[in-house]
């Protein structure tokens, strides 16, 4: 399958420059490998994005998509994936859509290990609103709710994915689409909860990309053990000198919808043809 299949005739409207551009690319390139390779077709990938920049990658990806509320991308995906365990279920959230309004979604989401994948573009700034803080803004960033710079301390988002329980944990560069692309597919292939947190440069309110291209290194390339998860939090530590980039944990755990729904596939089920009927089914 040729990945142009993937296009949309949207017009796209993100920044000139946008590290969204490489997370769009990478992501249409693992949903043709992932048809080329028989692991799905095309109509069994199902996509979710929040509000924020990042949300219009639900208009620009032809597949099935929803466009869902602030911070509810994990909630739709759980709702379409526990009623048809068969589609391959991708969502993609802001910084603020995911460590904000979402936060407690993906907290439950780790710790039930639900098989879905999300990605969050990680700008480290509101950027649809023009710039205001979100969890992962740099202590002294200036922002437009920050005029002399945010004193909160940022959250470490691989941190609270490991310590939720997280079966697969990951970050990614825009500056590095290749890796970006490798690191996708194989949390697509991953069975459980597979969580990306990628570097998202922002020309137009946080221009990270020079200032962290120097520093980012490849973990995998240097014996790092995923399934050790002291060694992961270890180098989820670091951020200044040098900034891992990578696969930091993954193990297998049982999922959350096989316990659940067992063999049960509720989009095979006679849809209930009333609200009356389906009142009937709780009387
Ligand atoms: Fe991208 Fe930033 Fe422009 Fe939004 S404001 S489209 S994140 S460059």
């Amino acid at each position: 399958m040729d990945v142009r299949e993937f296009d949309s005739p949207t017009k796209n409207t993100w920044c000139p420059g946008c590290g969204n551009f490489s997370i769009l690319t990478a992501a249409k390139h693992v949903m043709a490998e992932l048809v080329k390779s028989g692991d799905v077709k095309p109509e069994q990938i199902v996509i979710s994005s929040g509000i924020g920049c990042h949300g219009k990658i639900s208009d620009y990806i032809k597949v099935n998509s929803f466009y869902c509320l602030h911070g509810r991308v994990v909630p739709s995906l759980m709702g379409i994936k526990v009623a048809n365990q068969r589609l391959k279920v991708i969502g993609f959230a802001g910084d603020g859509d995911a460590y904000d309004e979402g936060i407690s979604h993906l907290i439950h989401a780790a710790r039930r290990n639900l098989d879905i994948t999300i990605i969050v573009h990680n700008n480290q700034v509101f950027a649809l609103t023009t710039s205001q803080v979100t969890p992962t803004t740099p202590i002294g960033f200036k922002t437009k709710s920050a005029p002399k710079g945010s004193f909160e301390a940022p959250l470490n988002p691989l941190h609270l994915m490991l310590a939720c329980g997280a079966t697969f944990v990951a970050r990614g560069f825009t500056g590095d689409m290749q890796h970006l692309r490798a690191l996708i597919l194989q949390a697509a292939r991953h069975r459980g909860f597979a969580f990306i947190d990628v570097l998202q440069h922002c020309p137009s309110f946080n221009p990270t990309l020079q200032k962290f291209k120097p520093k980012v290194y490849d973990i995998n390339k240097e014996g790092h053990n995923v399934q050790d998860f002291a060694a992961a939090w270890e180098r989820a530590k670091e951020w200044n000198d040098r900034i891992p980039i990578g696969l930091f944990y993954c193990v297998e755990k049982e999922i959350y919808e096989k316990q659940l729904m067992g063999g049960r596939v509720l989009a095979d089920e006679k849809p209930l043809s009333s609200v009356r009927d389906v009142l009937k089914k709780f009387m």
